[in-house]
């Protein structure tokens, strides 16, 4: 007998009828002997819809309350699956975050996974039953409701999964794995057998949305092979565990649209002066990704970082207090950026990537205004109007394309649109 954790994105949840699809899997894994966890995401696309709602009634929701209306998305799904399992005839018990015993941090709408006291699952699975636990939520020790951030319930099954110390944890979503991009940006994208941990993070990192990148640490630092694959067909999808192949010089390209590049102009070139206005960003709590520190120029220089879009609004006010207490000229904020990142472990011994994906991009005629790197990845900042551009050549230089086109309709602009402020959210 296998302890299996699956989990539901909100694609395989969209309906009534793919919720009894979804509950038909977990009869039929019982069925065959297994004990079975499922952790579903809310319907569809209904989490943007209590945010959307969220919005029009206070455009800055208090971040507690926030998470007392997003964490009832998944408790919709929850029941609805554990009653289309009861009407298949199988025992099912759904549990909330909280009642699956999953502790967080206070840090609300981004919560982490403290701790999960798995008793009470495991005892609903002793007694046979089929455990459906709401995705994205858990519970602070003092007893308030928290989210992991967008796409956490893959963070909730894999932790679940490790804590159960579960055979099998199988991450079901629309697609068939995970590609080598995005396909619904770049159709040529190839479905990938398998992926390391420490790719999969950097391309989690880097803005690739089929999973989320707490989910791939949970993952890496217990040991949980996932298996992430497509709740429409039964093909295998992707493995991701510890590399057993030789690694490709790219594996895979990802893009993120939701980050702002800010910058600080004209700042006096002294000592202390980075210190200074990065221990303000600091002390807001705010994550910033790439930094660029232009040469000085008559004893003035530019400071530019990245930084997500949902938090420049909490920046401003610090920074612009920082520009008048160190004499700087001005903040300048862009939201029209695109990072893309190519990432392969094979890279770490191969010279040169570097340089083709900067030549490639420049054949292109698109302008880099940001570079970091880390010992398997390449990123660089560029106009988000060239998103697509940059992604497909790039895509086929390093000979990633696929024979076969994917065959789902691509995204229309107004979708990738709709996804990049999904990720600002
Ligand atoms: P779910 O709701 O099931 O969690 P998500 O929308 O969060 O699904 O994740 C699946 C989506 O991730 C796919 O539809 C695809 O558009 C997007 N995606 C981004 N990068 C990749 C990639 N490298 N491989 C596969 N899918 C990707
Ligand atoms: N429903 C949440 C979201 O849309 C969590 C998830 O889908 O993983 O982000
Ligand atoms: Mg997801």
């Amino acid at each position: 007998m296998a302890l299996i954790v699956t989990k539901f994105g909100g694609t395989s949840l969209a309906t009534a009828q793919r919720v009894c699809d979804t509950a038909r899997r977990l009869v039929a894994y019982r069925q065959a002997g297994n004990q079975v966890v499922a952790v579903v995401s809310a319907m569809g696309k209904s989490t943007d819809d209590l945010l959307a709602l969220a919005r029009d009634v206070n455009p800055q929701p208090p971040a507690r309350e926030l998470d007392m209306l997003l964490s009832t998305g998944e408790q919709v799904s929850m029941a609805l699956v554990a009653m289309a399992i009861a009407a298949q005839g199988l025992e099912a018990v759904s549990m909330t975050g909280r009642q699956a015993g999953i502790v967080t941090t206070t840090t609300h709408n981004r919560a982490k996974i403290s701790e999960i006291n798995t008793e009470r699952v495991r005892r609903a699975l002793d007694a046979g039953r089929i455990v459906i636990v709401a995705g994205f939520q858990g519970v602070t020790v003092s007893g308030d409701i928290t989210t992991l951030g967008r796409g956490g319930s893959d963070t909730s099954a894999v932790a679940l999964a490790a804590a159960l110390k579960a055979d099998l944890c199988e991450i079901y979503s629309d697609v068939e794995g995970v590609y080598s991009c995005d396909p619904r940006v770049v159709p040529r994208a190839h479905k990938l057998s398998e992926i390391s941990y420490i790719e999969m993070l950097e391309l989690a990192a880097a803005g690739a949305g089929v999973l989320q990148m707490r989910a791939v640490e949970f993952a890496r630092n217990f040991g949980v092979e996932l298996h992430c694959r497509s709740a429409f067909s039964e093909n295998p999808g992707t493995y991701v565990r510890e590399a057993t192949v030789e690694s490709a010089i790219v594996s895979g390209i990802a893009y993120d649209n939701s980050e702002t590049k800010v910058t600080i102009r004209k700042v006096p070139d002294s000592k202390g002066i980075a210190a200074k206005v990065f221990g303000e960003v600091a002390s807001a709590n705010v994550n910033i990704d790439m930094i660029v520190q232009n040469s000085s120029e008559d004893g003035f220089t530019d400071i530019s970082f990245t930084t997500p879009t949902g938090d420049v609004e909490r920046l401003r006010g610090l920074i612009e207090e920082v520009i008048a207490r160190v004499g700087a000229r001005e903040l300048i904020l862009d939201d029209r950026i695109s990072k893309i990142s190519i990432v392969g472990a094979g890279m770490r011994s191969t010279p040169g990537i570097a340089a083709r994906m900067f030549k490639v991009l420049a054949e292109n005629d698109i302008n880099i205004g940001m570079i970091s790197t880390s010992a398997i990845r390449v990123s660089v900042v560029i106009d988000e109007a060239q998103t697509q551009r940059a992604l497909t050549a790039l895509h086929t230089a390093f000979g990633l394309d696929a024979d076969e086109v994917f065959e789902e309709t691509a995204l229309s602009v107004e979708e990738q649109a709709a996804k990049a402020a999904k990720g600002r959210a």
